[in-house]
């Protein structure tokens, strides 16, 4: 295989990759960006898995090896994929970070084993200085992002009994002096390797970042980890583009740069969603206070609670009707139904419309997943900043399984989530909230739109109860 071929291929799955980011910004494309991203992916995998074999002295075992990795990883993915349900789909993707890098992590070792054997010098030679420096960020950055996802993956979770795995935040004194300690010595221990080549020095360097990794995401908990998924996916991406600069793979180099750069633009979005700056993000702690607050300061009051059929009467009564999604439908499952109840109410001659935050659910674009997937009409989906400006005039807001995303609470100051924009259903005449209790969001607050007046909770599965409703409707 000539490398003018191996570079052209490279450069097609490039164009892939661009054109799936670009087919993933909308809905109404984003089918198209997967096929594109898909495509892009086969023609990388299958171009280098024949340049491993072609480079490998005995081409014999350097198939099996190369067959055996796609065997082994292409199964465990496509299994894993079908089994994940979407609510579990932020864990999948800590989990595919934390393997991306270990696999900076694990290629970097060996770089620096046996550099001759990826072409970086001629067999004997020392590794150059440029070389040594990208192999140090590019393990340093793998290890960090390997153990940081591990946590990120037992926080998402929440079915560990482990401290560390736990969604409450952990602090404690001193936290931050020590992390800039061990972020010193990490790269002071990468500076030795990169005068010196000692393996000894690699390995304190590796070490100190696997640390590091953990103790950056311990202090941040529950309402912060979309923005930490998101990072750890950026951080993914820089490292192997750092190892694809050491290997001269400029495939690896594009990739990690595609994923580095929207990873950090993506937790931008969020941060500028939540109004947090990133470093508050980072520096930790947030969800603690808030839950500790929710749990100890919770004031005894009453909402009112009404059943599906008094649901029905108020939207059968309405001209207009926002539907909140939040992270309960997607629980529920409830999608198609909620798409059911919404036909029924257009063919009554109600004005319906959905209104989606940027961080309903559990991963960024979790609510318009889901109602792609139930086959909503885009034309009937808005984003918050096109949407929060209708409630007012709407009849009917009807929150389905979401709590943090409408809670007035992010409107007072000294709030936890003082700040975040939220959709502000309870500016609408009327609101309906579907969840199972009066139990708090994903951050830990209660929310006091359950409370108000023209408030009336429904409660019981997001699935039963909108299809309760929507026979009532009828
Ligand atoms: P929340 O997690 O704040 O609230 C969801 C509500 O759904 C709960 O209060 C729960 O109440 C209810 N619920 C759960 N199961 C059901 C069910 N079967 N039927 C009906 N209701 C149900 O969700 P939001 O979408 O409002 O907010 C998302 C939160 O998650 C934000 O704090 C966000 O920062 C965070 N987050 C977001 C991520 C993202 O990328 N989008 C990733 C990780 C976290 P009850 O138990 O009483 O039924």
């Amino acid at each position: 295989m000539s490398m003018n071929l191996v570079t052209l291929l490279y450069l097609v799955a490039s164009v892939c990759f661009i054109q799936a980011l670009k087919g993933l910004s909308h809905p109404t494309t984003s089918i198209r960006g997967n096929l594109f991203g898909m495509a892009g992916m086969a023609i990388a995998v299958l171009t280098t898995a024949a340049l491993i074999v072609e480079l490998a002295s005995d081409k014999g075992v350097g198939m099996t090896y190369v067959l055996a990795g796609l065997v082994v990883g292409g199964g465990a993915g496509s299994v894993m994929a079908q089994r994940v349900e979407m609510t579990k789909m932020p864990e999948l993707v800590a989990f595919m970070h934390s393997m991306i890098g270990l696999a900076a992590v694990f290629i970097a070792v060996a770089a620096v084993a046996e550099p001759w054997a990826f072409q970086i010098v001629a067999h004997g030679q020392p590794i150059p200085l440029g070389n040594r420096l990208e192999l140090f960020l590019g393990a340093a950055i793998g290890a960090i992002t390997f153990s940081g996802s591990v946590i990120a993956f037992g926080k998402l979770s929440g079915k560990y009994k482990f401290r560390l795995f736990q969604g409450a935040p952990v602090v404690f004194k001193g936290q931050h002096l020590l992390n800039l300690v061990l972020g010193l010595a990490t790269v002071g221990l990468g500076l030795v390797f990169m005068l010196t080549e000692r393996w000894d020095a690699f390995f304190a360097m590796l070490a100190l970042a696997f640390v590091m990794g953990v103790l950056i995401i311990i202090p941040i908990g529950g309402a912060d980890m979309p923005v930490v998924v998101s990072m750890l996916n950026s951080y993914s991406g820089w490292a192997a583009a750092g190892i694809g600069f050491s290997l001269n793979n400029s495939m690896l180099i594009i990739a990690g740069s595609l994923v580095g750069s929207s990873g950090a633009i993506l937790s931008y979005i969020m941060c500028k969603a939540m109004n947090r700056s990133f470093f508050n993000v980072i520096l930790g702690g947030f969800g603690g206070d808030a839950a500790a607050a929710a749990a100890g300061g919770a004031v005894q009051r009453t909402a009112k609670s009404g059943s599906a059929d008094d649901a029905a009467f108020i939207l059968s009564q309405a001209e207009t009707v926002v539907i909140v999604p939040g992270y309960g439908l997607a629980v529920a499952r409830a999608q198609h139904a909620v798409k059911e109840l919404a036909q029924k109410l257009t063919d009554k001659g109600i004005t319906v419309k959905y209104a989606i935050h940027p961080v309903a659910g559990r991963m960024p674009g979790h609510m318009n997943v889901l109602l792609a997937e139930a086959e909503v009409p885009y034309d009937q989906v808005f984003e918050m900043e096109d949407i929060n400006g209708e409630f007012g005039q709407a009849d009917v807001a009807i929150v389905l399984g979401a709590n943090d995303v409408v809670n007035p609470a992010a409107l007072h100051k000294g709030s936890p989530i003082y700040g975040m924009p939220i959709l502000e259903a309870y500016k609408a005449k009327t609101v309906i909230v579907n969840k199972r209790s009066m139990a708090a969001g994903y951050a830990g607050l209660d929310n006091e739109l359950f409370y108000m007046d023209k408030t009336m909770m429904v409660f019981g599965d997001a699935k039963k109860v909108v299809e309760d409703i929507g026979k009532a409707v009828e």
